[in-house]
């Protein structure tokens, strides 16, 4: 494990503590059971678009909370590029390419086989025998059908949308029933659903959100709790109100203005949900994630990947690698660096860990439980490789140390990058490490012969161009990519 210095000193700090207080240690173990869970998720916001990640146009002092009090991933890997399946791989712990979640799921609410198959467990229902209660606040994503919705997929509350974004202005919100949604861009302006009833809307989404988020913490802080707080923002459509959009006059281009407005209001709904933990003194028995589902969208919202290359939906590392940052106070080192490649499969296999939640013998996780890695107790590398595969495309992605393979699509070239050496994948040495090339080749489609094809036809954005105008989303953007 590459630890940076501030690690160690933590690392050392912590020793000594734990040399002079052996009770401290003690109590570290009981800190573990049972842990409150807060998954903080936005959509498509980018790897740069973060404080901890190096942002300077846009603060984000709150998501930057969660980081210095925890541990900040570098390389933390989406299981997707795009958004549902990347969602059905974290609330599983698994590869989605697994059980054929390979495509954005199209809104069809009547269809039962579009969405996440009935035998895969989400973390929700894995930790209902624990006595924990879950609500799912924010974007699900995961299949419009009955089936399919949050409160039959482990979840004991829900408050959001089932589509795969959302027009976040209460005047936008026509559509009072899912079912009279007629197509994608319907699906935008449905009124937002808390279980399956209808509710209507009063402030601006995010804000909605935030405050529900509030609202089931205070339910729910006598019992253990796992609260996935999805944000659909900053995803299009871009909209923020004109006030906070002024906050942002010094950033010149028109989309960024509105999209750092949108991450801004995310982050002050993650303070006072920060805030809230400290009131009801939850901080010291809560992990708190911060992620990202997919990379950054550059060319629809102006998001930023830094030095990354490519965007959503690239098998380059703008496309999957994501913000992640864990805090679990007394178990994860504050103010820690973390290196080495993880996924966000990992925090499924994280709690599980801490739950004793075992495993199923036919529907192993992928993620890795990262607490011995984080403070100490195993070495190396968490992960021998990280995989993408994108079965439409013919993309796909597979990382191995510090070396990574990249097959951009069915028609291209397959490359060979040294990230270390060259984060933004520019220099193609499968001539000049020809060897390394070939095994890493037959490494990945050992992976590859282990997945199914994709169960469901997915997403057609042809739905947007076919809509009829009056049900457009009002949108300053194009039609997102989802
Ligand atoms: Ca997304």
């Amino acid at each position: 494990m590459r630890l940076y210095p501030k690690l160690t000193l933590a690392l050392i700090a912590l020793a000594c503590a734990c040399a002079a207080l052996p009770s401290v240690a003690f109590a570290k173990e009981g800190a573990r059971a049972a842990p409150n869970i807060i998954v903080i998720m936005t959509d498509d916001q980018g790897y740069a678009d973060v404080g901890f990640n190096g942002c300077k146009d846009i603060p984000t002092p709150n998501m930057d909370r969660i980081a210095t009090g925890g541990v900040v991933f570098t390389a933390g890997y989406a299981p997707f590029t795009v958004c549902a399946p990347s969602r059905a791989g974290f609330l599983t712990g698994r590869y989605p390419q697994r059980f054929g979640f390979e495509r954005n799921t199209a809104w069809q609410p009547g269809n039962p086989t579009t969405g996440l198959a009935a035998q895969e467990t989400t973390l929700a229902a894995a930790l209902r025998p624990a006595g924990y209660k879950s609500g799912a606040i924010g974007k699900w994503h995961l299949g419009a059908h009955e089936n399919f919705h949050p409160l039959n997929r482990g979840f004991d509350e829900f408050y959001g949308h089932l589509g795969g974004g959302h027009c976040y202005f209460p005047e936008e919100l026509t559509i009072q029933h899912t079912k009279e949604a007629r197509n994608e861009p319907d699906s935008y302006r449905t009124w937002i659903s808390r279980g399956f009833e209808p509710v209507r809307t009063e402030r601006y989404l995010t804000e909605e959100f935030t405050r529900e988020a509030l609202d089931f913490v205070r339910r729910q802080k006598d019992n253990p709790f796992f609260l996935y707080l999805a944000y659909n923002a900053p995803h299009a459509p871009l909209q923020a109100p004109a006030e906070e959009i002024a906050k942002f006059a010094h950033i010149k281009n028109e989309k960024r203005r509105t999209y750092a407005a949108m991450v801004s209001v995310v982050d002050r709904g993650v303070g006072q949900l920060l805030d809230l933990l400290d009131e009801l003194k939850l901080t010291d028995n809560t992990l708190v994630v911060f992620t990202v589902d997919n990379g950054g969208s550059v060319g629809a919202i102006a998001a930023n990947n830094g030095k990354l290359r490519g965007e959503k939906g690239s098998p380059f590392e703008g496309g999957f690698r994501v913000p992640l940052a864990i805090r679990w106070p007394g178990n994860f080192p504050a103010g820690a660096t973390f290196e080495q490649p993880v996924s966000s499969l990992d925090v499924f296999a994280t709690i599980a860990a801490a739950n004793k939640i075992p495993a199923h013998p036919e529907r192993p996780l992928d993620g890795v439980d990262l607490l011995p890695y984080v403070n100490g107790k195993k070495t190396g590398a968490p992960h021998e490789r990280i995989y993408l595969r994108m079965f439409d495309s013919g993309a796909y992605a597979m990382r191995e140390g510090d070396f990574k393979i990249v097959q951009p699509k069915k028609a291209g070239a397959p490359a060979l990058f040294h990230l270390a050496k060259d984060i933004s994948e520019r220099t193609d040495l499968c001539t000049q490490d020809a060897e390394r090339f070939t095994a890493m080749q037959a490494t990945y489609q050992l992976w590859n012969a282990q997945l199914i094809e994709p169960v469901f036809p997915g997403l057609d954005m042809r739905e947007w161009q076919k809509a009829e105008t009056p049900a457009k989303p009002k949108t300053t953007s194009t039609p997102p990519q989802e």
